[in-house]
């Protein structure tokens, strides 16, 4: 399995036995008595300490040795004579293997705002706060599977190239071959896309749902896990043009099922990462922590440990969508008109409803039902009033929604008359609408964003922060 990573070694216990050492140079201290190198490797948020006797190397090689560089270090693994670390490594030897010119290398030991760090994406997982964010990404993405695993879900690649447009749950990017410089047109002047690789217009999917719904009508319970495009316009701090889906859709799984699996996979894949991230999290808290001493009291956010805790130990509040109208009808922001967008039975709830409700009203996660039909998509189940839908959505507190899901309708008649009613042509969908017609059954699906689930679980405020590389309106360097 290659080399010990630090992570290991620093779990060793220390019998001056010797050991190697290959990682980036965080810090270089010099004192009267010893040179310190704190080296880190990026297995955990954690660096080892190498250290030397001034003059045992020759200050050609020391200049070199900056922070950024990479370094191998041999030597023995002793009992740490500082505080702060158990172990630490006498170094016997230093190759560098590449160095990082203090003039030029961006990250030196200072804090760096999350802006400027997004503008070296290519460094910025060097960071602490980076590299823990992404061991605990990876963390969240092995329980996702572990967890589905584990309850009899399949997990079903979609694909991410679709020719149905019709899913309506967002713009789409095109994906052609064509020409664009020499477009070729109908008789008509349109553009003739039979001309193009698929024959057709085909685009980057918004979501795998359709798709997942044809693999739950045959192994009964499945899940995607995968990128998904949107090209809405939107510059805010939860909203991606390229993000992860994770997109379970089971058969025979009414509205009632489905909310209580939702509640029961968020809660179990943050218990994950409460137990198996606890250092990177902590370190988080911390950095959290400080950044709230500059705001006044009454603004700190309580401790993440503790809101992760608090979402995993606590039932979800279950409501429906004109419940939850009527409270927000009554609320004190409503009647002093400090919502910017106006409150009534029919609106789509903006952010800002959802927030008060989850953060001022209930304080805890809440999952909204039977939204009206005129404001959900086509395909979900049309309750016996024949005005709401069993629609889903869980908010979360500073994030909003963060899972939308629904029962879907199982009718055919009923699904035909909504393809029609929002406009969509059904010969589009003519293999979408044959699962209704060939042993249709009642099901059930839902969408989690999985970046406003890393979000949450790190306590970032901005969803560029915790993708590797980002995608947004006028942003794709890396
Ligand atoms: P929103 O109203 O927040 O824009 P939506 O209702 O358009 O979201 P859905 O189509 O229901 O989103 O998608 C399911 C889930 O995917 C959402 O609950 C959210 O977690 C996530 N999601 C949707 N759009 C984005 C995006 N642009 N970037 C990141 N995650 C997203
Ligand atoms: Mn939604």
């Amino acid at each position: 399995m290659g080399p010990l990573q630090i992570k290991d070694i620093l779990q060793t216990s220390p019998e001056n036995q010797s050991v190697t050492v290959k990682g980036w140079v965080r810090t270089k201290r010099e004192s009267k008595n010893a040179i310190f190198i704190a080296l880190n490797d990026g297995s955990t948020i954690h660096n080892i300490q190498a250290v030397a006797e001034p003059g045992q190397f020759s200050a050609e090689l020391l200049s070199t040795v900056t922070t950024g560089s990479c370094l191998k270090i041999t030597g023995q693994l002793v009992e740490s004579q500082g505080s702060g670390q158990a172990v630490e490594v006498k170094i016997d030897d230093i190759l560098v293997y590449g160095t990082a010119d203090p003039e030029s290398f961006p990250l030196q030991p200072k804090k760096h705002s999350l802006e400027f760090l997004r503008e070296i994406a290519h460094l910025r997982p060097r960071t602490n706060t980076f590299s823990a964010i992404l061991r605990i990404r990876h963390a969240l993405a092995f329980a996702v599977h572990q967890y589905f695993n584990d309850g009899g879900f399949f997990y079903l690649h979609t694909p991410v190239i679709t020719a149905s447009d019709a899913e309506g749950a967002g713009e789409m990017f095109r994906v052609t071959t064509l020409d664009l410089n020499k477009l070729p047109r109908t008789e008509e002047g349109a553009i003739n896309f039979k001309e193009d690789f698929f024959g057709r217009e085909a685009n980057l999917t918004v979501s795998g749902q359709l798709e997942g719904e044809l693999g739950a009508m045959a192994l009964s319970k499945i899940y995607t896990f995968g990128p998904t495009f949107r090209a809405e316009n939107s510059n805010t701090t939860r909203h991606l043009a390229e993000f992860w889906m994770i997109e379970p859709e089971m058969a025979f799984f009414e509205l009632e099922d489905n909310m209580n699996l939702a509640e029961d996979f968020v809660k179990k894949v943050i218990t994950y990462a409460l137990i198996h991230c606890k250092d990177d999290l902590n370190f988080l808290q911390n950095r959290l922590a400080e950044e709230d001493k500059n705001k006044p009291q009454n603004e700190r956010s309580i401790p993440l440990l503790e809101k992760l805790s608090f979402v995993v130990d606590n039932p979800f509040e279950r409501l429906t969508y004109t419940e939850a109208i009527e409270i927000l009808l009554k609320s004190k922001p409503h009647k002093e008109k400090k919502f910017q967008y106006p409150v009534g039975w029919g609106i789509d709830l903006s952010s800002e409803h959802e927030r008060y409700l989850v953060e001022k009203h209930f304080k805890k996660p809440v999952i909204l039902t039977n939204y009206p039909k005129e404001i959900k998509s086509f395909y979900m189940k049309l309750d016996e009033d024949g005005k709401t839908v069993r629609a889903m959505d869980v908010l979360f507190p500073g994030i909003g929604e963060i899972i939308g899901g629904s029962q879907r309708e199982e009718d055919y008649d009923k699904l035909l008359g909504r393809v029609k009613e929002v406009g969509i042509d059904p010969e589009n969908l003519w293999w979408y609408l044959e699962t209704r017609k060939f042993g249709t059954a009642p099901h059930s699906g839902f969408g989690l964003g999985f970046e406003r689930l890393v979000l949450f679980v790190t306590g970032m405020s901005n969803i560029r922060d915790v993708i590797p590389f980002p995608r947004y309106p006028k942003s794709a360097e890396f």
